[in-house]
């Protein structure tokens, strides 16, 4: 293509040498040349049509209709000088003026200074194509003004030529200089290297052309027949390098393809504004007392300046408030957005201040919001977030105001509040309100807020402080469990640094040997013999010291860390019973505790069996206790329970009683064990509880399961569970958690425990 290129531009070259020699050569004979400048002008005109309209054909991108007008241009172009091939040399006689040639190259020169324009039109945006348009008018106006005042009156009035005549002549350079500013504008606007080369090409063409245009009006004005001598060859050299700059953008279409992203800032216009002021000084230093061109055309520039200025007032006007709208809203939901929370917000506390009232601040996050996403996709999680927002602008009313500040994140501002009432029954709304379930494409989703809640000036005096604080309370929502709200107090801080330390802490805790398992025994409350052992898990912390189990695995479970951690928990029991085992102790079973996310990996199963195997503990030794959470994917767990089985592994349900599912899963889970939950045996005075132990026993009997109570710390509750024929126990009253070594005395004095 590049040497396609480089051959048109040789052919350009050797065609405009021919031209001027066939002129040079005939100057003499009329006939003759004006063949010449015919056949030339039509080969020329042709050739630049053939390759423009082979541009528009090819280019895919926006800029196609611009190499369409082109060509159309070359085309009306070629007809013209078939107007004069017919007049000059099949005729024979000279060219009528002005005629149909000159109609169809006024035709072109429309058509060119609308390609421009069009041109113009896609590379800015359009909000700034009308103010270039104007620009173009308003110089083509005081051109026209200038030009009839100081060239075509006086020409008019010493060649004795008609207006029109003279009018038509000049067209052609006025056109010209509409081109030229376009085409310096659009050199401007051209962003990349390539493209400006292009619009070289084409700018080259337009002063050649003008300087062809502008010997055609001398020698027309003065009455000297102008076509067929020089200026045909400097009339098509544009036509071809137009016809060039297409061949050269077939092959740089990308990079033409790009839009400015603004209007560069306009230099010209200041030349329109010091054109006005000159025709402004013409008429004071003329002193006219009578309308003329100059008044007129002064008059058309300056309504044009003012209508302009009028239209570009209510534009901005309208973008300022469309960015005024952008900058303050939130696109998705339409509620108020983050900047304009910290307008807000300082207003609202200055007016507290003054007025000495209170002010409140809450922050809202949606609970497990990225699991919609995660597994609804994000077409519903944004529907979700629309139908949240209405419905927290619906239950808050005029009381305050909501901004949505982040994904799942939104800020409720309550700026007069006398007392907390307001407070509470506001977050209660909002919790009341979003729990009846979204209903968004089919999906019934129920989605709950955590609240976190600051109060100006108690809980912080200015806006960072409070959201600070409110963000801080939300955690603490969160950590509660979710679906509730916090007031913010100074403990929390150090309640989320403490769960940050705990953390970052359990990280490679298990590599630092800061673990360790204690002992509790299970013992047979008839014979009063110890049966079984929980392992119950202990983590030193370098910093906080004891940490326990209740407050740590929590955070285990939240960050993933629990199934390396619950790993070493079963590894290390089995091999401290296998050791027991070894060293000819009572024989006893071991019951490790299970974290449902635990349970719940792949490969779980052949975890335990792994170790069984790597610790050459029999299966039926161990006890695996789980809560009964599992219910909640019931299919998946009751798999695994009977994987277990098969193993030979026992399992038991911890802390039954304590959920809302017992019966159920009971019914349901193949398990071996229930251990009552130590709320029932802390007051067995309590007739209910009694029942409760007492069918709870009964069930478990009948279902073939072994029943077992957690938490005896009295006599008294061993003779309760035992009338109520609960037949095993765990508790202080028969022995703490301890370690391994001093657990192994229990074992050696295989002493009576009750
Ligand atoms: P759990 O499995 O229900 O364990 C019984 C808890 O009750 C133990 O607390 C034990 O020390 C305590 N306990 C036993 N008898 C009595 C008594 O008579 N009175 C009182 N007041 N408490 C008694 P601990 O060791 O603090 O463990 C708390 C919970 O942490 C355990 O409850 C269990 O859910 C969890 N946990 C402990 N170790 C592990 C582990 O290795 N893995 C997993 N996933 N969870 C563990
Ligand atoms: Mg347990
Ligand atoms: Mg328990």
């Amino acid at each position: 293509m590049a040497s396609f290129r480089r051959s048109a531009f040789l052919f350009i070259l050797i065609y405009f040498f021919t031209f001027c020699t066939w002129i040079f050569i005939f100057r003499e004979n009329d006939w003759m040349r004006f063949l010449g400048t015919n056949i030339f002008s039509m080969i020329g005109s042709m050739v630049s049509f053939i390759w423009l309209f082979q541009t528009y054909q090819v280019t895919t991108t926006k800029y196609r209709y611009f190499w369409l007008l082109l060509s159309i241009g070359a085309l009306f172009y070629t007809a013209a000088y078939s107007i004069c091939f017919y007049y000059q040399n099949i005729l024979s006689i000279a060219l009528p003026y002005p005629s149909w040639a000159d109609i169809l190259w006024l035709a072109t020169y429309s058509i060119y200074l609308i390609a421009f324009i069009y041109r113009a039109k896609l590379m800015l945006n359009s909000v700034s194509i009308r103010p270039f348009i104007f620009n173009i008018v308003l110089f083509m106006i005081i051109v026209v003004a200038l030009s009839l005042q100081y060239i075509i009156e006086p020409i008019c009035e010493i060649s004795g030529n008609s207006i029109s005549y003279t009018l038509v002549t000049l067209a052609y350079p006025i056109f010209d200089l509409g081109f030229l500013l376009v085409a310096i504008s659009l050199y401007y606007l051209s962003q990349c290297r390539d493209q400006k080369i292009f619009f070289l090409v084409i700018f080259t063409g337009f002063i050649i052309q003008i300087i062809g245009d502008l010997l055609y009006v001398y020698y027309s004005l003065n009455n000297t027949s102008a076509v067929g001598y020089f200026i045909d060859p400097f009339w098509q050299i544009p036509l071809l390098l137009k016809g060039l700059a297409g061949l050269y953008s077939q092959e740089h279409q990308k990079e033409t393809n790009s839009t400015s992203p603004h209007y560069v800032k306009s230099n010209y216009s200041i030349f329109l504004y010091v054109s006005v002021i000159f025709l402004l000084l013409l008429i004071i230093y003329k002193n006219y007392h009578h309308i003329d061109f100059l008044i007129i055309g002064f008059s058309l520039t300056v309504l044009l300046i003012i209508v302009r200025q009028l239209s570009i007032m209510k534009k901005n006007e309208k973008l300022m408030e469309e960015y005024k709208y952008l900058a303050y809203h939130d696109p998705l939901t339409s509620l108020y957005n983050r900047s304009k929370f910290n307008v807000d917000i300082q207003e609202v506390l200055n007016q507290a201040k003054s007025n000495g009232n209170m002010a409140a601040l809450l922050v809202i996050d949606l609970d497990r919001f990225k699991g919609v996403n995660d597994t609804l996709g994000h077409y519903i999680g944004d529907e979700l977030l629309k139908e949240f927002s209405q419905r927290i602008q619906t239950v808050l009313q005029e009381r305050g105001i909501v901004y949505r500040i982040g994904g799942d994140e939104f800020l409720i501002l309550l700026p007069q509040i006398t007392d907390m009432s307001l407070i509470l029954t506001v977050v209660e709304s909002i919790l009341k309100g979003s729990s009846k379930p979204f209903s968004i494409k089919g999906n019934k989703l129920v989605i709950t807020p955590s609240i976190g809640i600051s109060i100006y000036p108690e809980q912080g005096e200015d806006a960072e402080l409070l959201l600070k604080n409110a963000d801080a309370a939300m955690y603490l929502a969160k950590e509660k469990g979710k679906n509730n709200f916090q007031l913010y107090n100074p403990t929390i801080h150090n309640l989320l640094f403490r769960k940050m330390n705990i953390e970052n802490g359990l990280r490679g805790a298990i590599e630092k040997n800061q673990f360790s398992l204690h002992y509790q025994p299970k013992v047979d409350m008839r014979t009063g013999k110890m049966v079984g052992t929980e392992a119950l898990l202990r983590w030193e912390h370098p910093e906080l010291g004891i940490v326990s189990p209740a407050e740590f695995i929590p955070v285990a479970e939240e960050t993933g860390q629990i199934v390396s951690i619950g790993e070493w928990v079963l590894k290390t029991a089995c091999e401290q019973i296998k050791k027991w085992q070894t060293a000819g102790l009572p024989l006893i079973y071991l019951s490790v505790n299970v974290s449902v996310r635990q349970f719940q990996q792949n490969d779980f199963i052949q975890m335990v069996r792994n170790i069984l195997q790597e610790t050459h503990l029999d299966a039926h030794f161990l006890e695996l206790e789980i809560t009964e959470s599992i219910i909640q994917n019931l299919k998946q767990s009751t798999e695994i329970l009977y994987d277990l089985r098969v193993l030979g592994v026992r399992t038991s349900i911890d802390d039954f009683g304590t959920g809302y599912s017992s019966l159920y899963a009971l019914k349901t889970l193949p398990v071996d064990v229930i251990k009552l939950d130590k709320s029932f045996i802390d007051d067995l005075n309590d007739p209910a509880n009694q029942a409760i132990v007492k069918a709870i026993t009964e069930i478990g009997t009948s279902l073939n399961l072994q029943v077992i109570a957690e938490g005896i710390e009295e006599e008294q509750q061993v003779k309760m569970l035992l009338k109520h024929n609960c037949r095993y126990g765990q508790g202080y009253l028969f022995g703490r958690p301890v370690p391994a070594k001093e657990f192994e005395k229990h074992l050696l004095n295989n002493r009576n425990f009750v």
